[in-house]
């Protein structure tokens, strides 16, 4: 996460040390209690805020609904002070994916600081280490994505709350748990949103706060603004064949002919990309195939396959 846009806002200290914080707390998706942490020490940290103390109302932790794990997502409401339905919210998720592409620094990935000191004995590309050598950018799991972004929204919801007076709108903050893994966070709070709205509340932008990826060497190439959002099907192939041993080949049929095949239709593809406003969105391609059989060893070697788990993600507008 390069640090200079912090640097442009309005209390970069603030938000450098809220940013380690909340990245100290491991809320490796999906972990119930770490996730619930996590949101709690935000709905804490807000709850000092004046406008929440005399309407504690609108500062929301929420059960998500249909979550078996009892995991929460936070909204916070600060008003305009002229009374208006008008609302901007900036949004994010709270979980991160697990450490072990950290390797041996796994343990210090979550304490960004350390991981920053130690991350340059490890082999990475040369423009990773170029700012790592810069002293401009901090390394370690959830920093870019992202509690960068939930740090920055949090402290501009918090300076807005003290200074209100040229608020023409309300702004809210909203944040959920399980975004890598099965966004039951975001889906919950859909119907929150929707009832917000059947409430009064009519919803201007909402600004999601995840990381770009811009493309270049430059803070201005890097510093990408994605207008709109690409949404994501993922169709699941259940290819079967019968597994036969290899010296009777042809008494089964190997599923892996039908995995090839799909392959070959699907993947990369740029026809069956959605397309908007002139512009392709992200092709179909391949998660990892998962073989039902044959288990390890000498079957591995002798037998077909008997049948195969695909899955193709692909972009939608
Ligand atoms: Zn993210």
């Amino acid at each position: 996460m390069l640090m200079n846009p912090v640097a442009r806002t309005m209390r970069p200290e603030d938000i450098r040390r809220l940013l380690l914080d909340l990245v100290a707390i491991p809320s490796v998706s999906p972990h119930a209690d770490n996730e619930r942490a996590v949101v709690r020490y935000l709905r804490d940290r807000l709850a000092f805020l004046p406008c929440f103390q005399e309407h504690p109302e609108d500062l929301m932790l929420l059960p998500v609904e249909g979550d078996q794990l009892g995991r929460e997502l936070l909204f916070a409401l600060v008003r305009a002070p002229v009374t208006t339905a008008d609302t901007v919210i900036m949004t994010g998720h709270i979980d991160v994916v697990d450490v072990r592409v950290c390797g041996p620094l796994a343990p210090l990935a979550f304490d960004a600081v350390a991981y920053t000191d130690a991350i340059g004995t490890m082999q990475m590309p040369a423009s990773a280490r170029r700012d790592l050598e810069s002293g401009q950018w901090l390394f370690g799991r959830g920093v870019a994505d992202m509690k960068c972004g939930v740090a920055v929204a949090t402290t501009v919801l918090e300076d807005l709350a003290r200074n209100p007076a040229q608020l023409q709108s309300n702004v809210a903050v909203l944040f959920v748990p399980d975004e890598e893994n099965s966004s039951l966070g975001m889906l919950g709070a859909v119907r929150l949103l929707a009832r917000l709205q059947d409430e009064g509340l009519r919803y201007l932008a909402i600004i999601n706060t995840e990381p770009s990826i811009g493309i270049g060497d430059s803070m201005e190439d890097l510093a990408s603004v994605y207008t709109g959002s690409a949404g994501k099907i993922n169709p699941f192939f259940y290819c079967v064949g019968r597994e036969a041993h290899l010296g009777e080949y042809y008494e089964g049929f190997n599923a892996a002919v039908l995995t090839t095949w799909l392959n070959l239709l699907l993947e990369g593809d740029p026809a069956l990309a959605d397309r908007a406003g002139g512009e392709a969105l992200t092709p179909s391609a391949r998660f990892p195939i998962t073989a039902t059989s044959p288990a390890p060893s000498c079957q591995a070697s002798c037998w077909t396959t008997s049948a195969v788990w695909l899955c193709w993600p692909s972009a939608g507008p």
